[in-house]
């Protein structure tokens, strides 16, 4: 039946470049072209008649059949094995990749499919080639971006590096120039405010030394209390600057240890007294021996010192300077309260900027540090200074101490 098509179907496949192969149900070869032959290395007439399982590669035969007859069953026209890789079979037991494209047909009631063979070696190797090379491209733009980010991670921990020496060197620039300036300024104030206490003080030793005759002795006492109070005012301005000059530098260092409150109250009032002006006093809290603090004493001495003295400075005669401790958790909460010139209110939001003085004190002497130095050695450790004052009242000057010490100041253990 076939045959009598044979000359017809020998003409149009000896045409294409393919190979054309046809196979009956049972999958025997009915005939094949000449570029069939050629790619399986077959001679003419050496592969019509075979089994169709001799141009599949041993392993995959077993498989190949229950395809092959669904394939006929469905007799669809398609392209074998889309989607995973086909391989045929050399006469010599060569494999090599193969692309089948099948096509079902009839011819007087039997079932025939007709094969289109490509082999496709050459694509296939191609492919590998493109597909190595892309891996290789691949792999080398990877070694490349890493390179590129490994710079830019290089660069950039040079430029924050150089960021952070930059800061440093303007920081420390910054503390020179204000060191600088603290100097200027301290030999300004120190010739300036050194002037009258100095002039004062030799005043005083001078009449001191004329006083000779024995009943002259409370003058000598009126000139000698003179001096010790005068003493005391610079030696005063002096302590602040070193202060504010440790402060500066970044030089303080904490000393903690845990003491009565009474201590240095004591102390400093017991200083105070020779400033106190005629019918002043200052009431002593009755509580101050129930507190322990830890803290730095020395410290505390100094904000005691600058407020009562600012207190004592900044009331007129015959008044009252109270002092009141009372305790809250966590901290410790100090009042000096006078009845003095306050502060005017336009002035209040610059009282702790250092050398600020308001305009109702500008007759009276002092640097306007005092109130600055509390603040900054409080902003250290943890505490705060706040006030409240009315003109021709009388001010309050609140210092709250923290019981527990601030993170950044390690606690020594309280024995
Ligand atoms: P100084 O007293 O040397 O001027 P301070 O820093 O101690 O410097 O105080 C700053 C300013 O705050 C003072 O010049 C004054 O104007 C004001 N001041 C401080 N304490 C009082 C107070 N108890 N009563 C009125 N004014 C005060």
């Amino acid at each position: 039946m076939f045959n009598a098509n044979a000359d017809i179907f020998s003409a149009l496949a000896a045409a294409i470049p393919e190979g054309v192969l046809i196979v009956d149900k049972q999958q025997k070869i009915i005939t094949v072209n000449a570029a069939t032959n050629t790619m399986f290395s077959y001679s003419d007439n050496e592969l019509e008649g075979q089994e169709l399982q001799l141009l599949i590669p041993k392993r995959f035969r077993a498989g190949h059949r229950p395809v092959f007859n669904a394939f006929v069953h469905e007799a669809e026209r398609r392209q074998m094995g889309k989607g995973r890789d086909l391989f045929g079979v050399r006469k010599t037991g060569e494999e090599f990749p193969v692309e089948v494209g099948l096509s079902p047909f009839e011819v007087a009631g039997e079932t025939y499919v007709i094969a289109l063979l490509i082999d496709i070696t050459e694509r296939k190797k191609v492919e590998r080639e493109i597909l190595e090379l892309n891996t290789k491209l691949e792999a080398k733009v990877r070694e490349r971006t890493k390179e590129l980010q490994d710079s830019i991670a290089e660069l950039r921990s040079e430029v924050s590096l150089r960021k952070q020496a930059e800061s440093r060197a303007l920081e420390s620039l910054k503390k020179e120039r204000e060191l600088n300036e603290l100097k200027t300024k301290f030999l300004s104030l120190v010739s300036h405010e050194f002037k009258t206490p100095l002039s004062g003080i030799l005043t005083s030793t001078v009449l001191v030394g004329k006083y000779r005759q024995e009943e002259q002795q409370p003058q000598r006492e009126k000139h000698l209390e003179l001096i010790k109070n005068k003493v005391h005012y610079l030696n005063g301005i002096l302590n602040d600057f070193l202060s504010l000059e440790r402060l500066e530098s970044g030089k303080v260092n904490y000393r903690f240890s845990s003491f009565l409150l009474s201590k240095p109250l004591n102390e400093v009032i017991y200083n105070a007294n020779v400033l106190l002006k005629s019918g002043q006093k200052i009431n002593y809290p009755d509580n101050a021996d129930d507190v322990t603090l830890y803290f730095d004493e020395k410290i505390l001495e100094l904000i005691l010192t600058n407020l009562i003295g600012n207190a004592i400075k900044y009331s007129p005669a015959d008044t009252t300077i109270d002092i009141r401790i009372t305790g809250e958790e966590e901290k410790v909460i100090l009042k000096v309260i006078d009845q003095g010139i306050g502060i005017p209110k336009e002035d209040q939001k610059y009282i702790f900027q250092r050398y600020f003085r308001a305009e109702n004190v500008l007759n009276d002497q002092g640097t306007g540090i005092g109130l600055n130095i509390i603040k900054g050695h409080l902003d250290e450790l943890g505490g705060t200074i706040s006030f409240s004052s009315i003109p021709q009242k009388g001010s309050t000057f609140t210092v709250e101490i923290p019981t527990k010490l601030a993170d950044k100041h390690e606690a020594y253990p309280i024995d």
